[in-house]
C-alpha cells in the first residue's frame, strides 16, 4: 500500500499555496488536496496523466478552494471537506467530521479537526503512509493566523499534531518557511537546514519534513505551557 504525493505550487508569488496531487499506487485512484489554482493543477494533471476523482479540502478559505467548481466540472470529481464548513466550501459533496475515515483507493485518511485558523479546519492524516496534510494550521517553522478561532483552540490543535509520531511527514498549505537569523545560528537547526538545502539542491519544494524535526524547531510547537502559548498569540 503506498501513496504518491506531488506538490504543486499555486498562486505563485501571490499566496504561494501548495496543492497536492495524491495517487493511491495500488488502484490509481487520485485526489487533489486543496484546489488552490485551476490552471496550475490542470497543467500538472495533464503532464502526469492524472484524472483526479476527489478534492480533499482542509478549510474553506478561497485560496484553498477557488478551483473547486472548475475542477468538479472538468473531471466530474467529488469534493470532501469539513462538515462544520459545509456551507462555506464550494461544491462540497462529502462532509466529514473529526475521526471520520476517508478511503482513497486502498489508502485511507483519518480526519483530525484542528480549529483555530478557521472553526472547521481539518487535517488529513494518512496514518499508514505517515503523511499529514496540515493546510493553514502548520507551516515550516510557523503556524497559521487565527481568523476565526481562539488561541486556546489553536493550542489544542497543535497538541493533536504533537501527539502524532515523529516519523510522520507533513505537507503544509503554503510556502511560508520562516527562518529567522537566530535559527540560522542555533545548532538544533542543523538537520532542518540540511533538509531545506537538500530540497533546494534537488529543485524540490521544501515540503514533507518530519514532524519530529518540526517539534524540535518550530517555535510554536516547542512551547510546552498553554498559558505561554496563549500569551505569545495575543
Ligand atoms: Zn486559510
Ligand atoms: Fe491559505
Amino acid at each position: 500500500m503506498s501513496l504518491s504525493i506531488y506538490p504543486v505550487l499555486c498562486n505563485a508569488g501571490f499566496m504561494d499555496n501548495y496543492a497536492y496531487l495524491l495517487v493511491d499506487d495500488t488502484t490509481g485512484i487520485s485526489a487533489v488536496v486543496d484546489a488552490a489554482e485551476e490552471q496550475a493543477i490542470i497543467d500538472f494533471c495533464e503532464k502526469k496523466n492524472i484524472v483526479p476523482q476527489f478534492i480533499l479540502t482542509t478549510h474553506h478559505h478561497e485560496d484553498h478552494t477557488n478551483a473547486n467548481l472548475a475542477l468538479k466540472k472538468r473531471y466530474g470529481l467529488k469534493i470532501a471537506g469539513s462538515a462544520i464548513e459545509k456551507n462555506l466550501i464550494d461544491g462540497l459533496d462529502i462532509p466529514l467530521e473529526d475521526g471520520d475515515i476517508f478511503k482513497l483507493g486502498e489508502t485511507q485518511a483519518r480526519i483530525i479537526l484542528a480549529a483555530g485558523h478557521t472553526n472547521g479546519h481539518i487535517l488529513w492524516y494518512f496514518e499508514k503512509e505517515k503523511a499529514l496534510f496540515t493546510g493553514d494550521v502548520l507551516f515550516n517553522l510557523c503556524i497559521g493566523g487565527l481568523f476565526e478561532g481562539t488561541p486556546e483552540q489553536m493550542w489544542q490543535s497543535l497538541q493533536k499534531i504533537k501527539a502524532l509520531p515523529d516519523d510522520v511527514r507533513f505537507y503544509p498549505g503554503h510556502e511560508y518557511t520562516s527562518l529567522t537569523p537566530a535559527a540560522l545560528q542555533n545548532p538544533a537547526f542543523v538537520p532542518y537546514l540540511q533538509f531545506l538545502e537538500n530540497c533546494r539542491r534537488n529543485n524540490l519544494p521544501p515540503v514533507g519534513n518530519m514532524l519530529g524535526l518540526e517539534k524540535q524547531c518550530n517555535p510554536y510547537l516547542k512551547i510546552a505551557d498553554k498559558d505561554d502559548f496563549i500569551n505569545k498569540m495575543r
